[in-house]
């Protein structure tokens, strides 16, 4: 199937909110590396009050506990619509805030719980630090196998279950400082705490989850054309922290 007769769906979740440390980048990268394959992009922002619809993509971004709260009203207002999504193997990716309310609750210090949608079988507490600084993480399924962006984050994430990470940390903190893992993945939802932002750094991770989406629509395996990435990978390469 030709590219250029393909279409994608791109959501992007409540951005006036859960936008922090230019999370729009990871919209650009997605659009972009669609449009330069000459795959037409459908694309809408949901703000508050806002119905959710059908879409290939979903994407939320990160932000402060306050802006979490009411993010998650609106999210477990249409948990069980989000839930029929992924079973539908519809693609996630939420940033560390976001990727905090796609587990089963987010408990901040001091306040009340945040509900979570459940979409992966995680969940967050507010943790005594703030973690701040480079990531690099390793995964056992992208070619390079390498991860790497900017971490922000108080909350301790512990995956369950099915919910497996993303990465292997080497530099960093990622999900907790304590277990090694960062982010998580669960069918085609993933969460990650790296900030950046984390796609225009990460162009292989992108086109993974543009390849999962096309599956999802089509039905079938679609391997995307090369594009020219020498720019993004030499980026890549030089953020690469080395754990000494
Ligand atoms: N408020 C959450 C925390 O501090 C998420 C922060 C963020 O999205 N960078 O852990």
């Amino acid at each position: 199937m030709g590219e250029k007769n393909l279409k994608i769906s791109i959501a992007h979740l409540y951005p006036k909110l859960l936008n922090l440390y230019g999370d729009i980048g990871n919209i650009i990268t997605l659009k972009k590396r669609c449009e330069w394959r000459y795959i037409e992009v459908e694309f809408e922002n949901i703000n508050i009050g806002d119905s959710i619809k059908e879409h290939d993509i979903y994407f939320v971004g990160g932000g402060q506990d306050k802006q979490q709260e009411e993010v998650a009203d609106e999210l477990y207002r249409q948990k069980d619509f989000l839930t029929e999504e992924r079973d539908r193997n519809a693609v996630f990716l939420g940033i560390c805030g976001g990727y905090q309310l796609f587990g089963h609750y987010y408990q901040p210090h001091n306040k009340d719980r945040l509900n979570g949608i459940s979409l992966m079988d995680a969940y967050t507490v507010a943790g005594n630090t703030r973690f701040i600084g480079n990531v690099t993480a390793r995964t056992d399924f992208l070619e390079p196998q390498t991860l790497v962006g900017f971490e922000n984050h108080s909350g301790l994430t512990f995956l369950q279950g099915e919910t497996k990470p993303l990465a292997t940390v080497e530099v960093g903190n990622g999900n907790n400082g304590k277990d090694k893992t960062e982010g998580g993945r669960y069918k085609n939802v993933f969460g990650t705490y790296l900030h950046g932002s984390f796609l225009p750094k990460n162009p292989h991770f992108a086109d993974y989850m543009i390849e999962l989406a096309l599956e999802k629509r089509y039905g079938e395996k679609i391997t995307l054309t090369p594009l020219d990435d020498k720019l993004e990978l030499d980026t890549h390469k030089a953020l690469i922290h080395k754990a000494y």
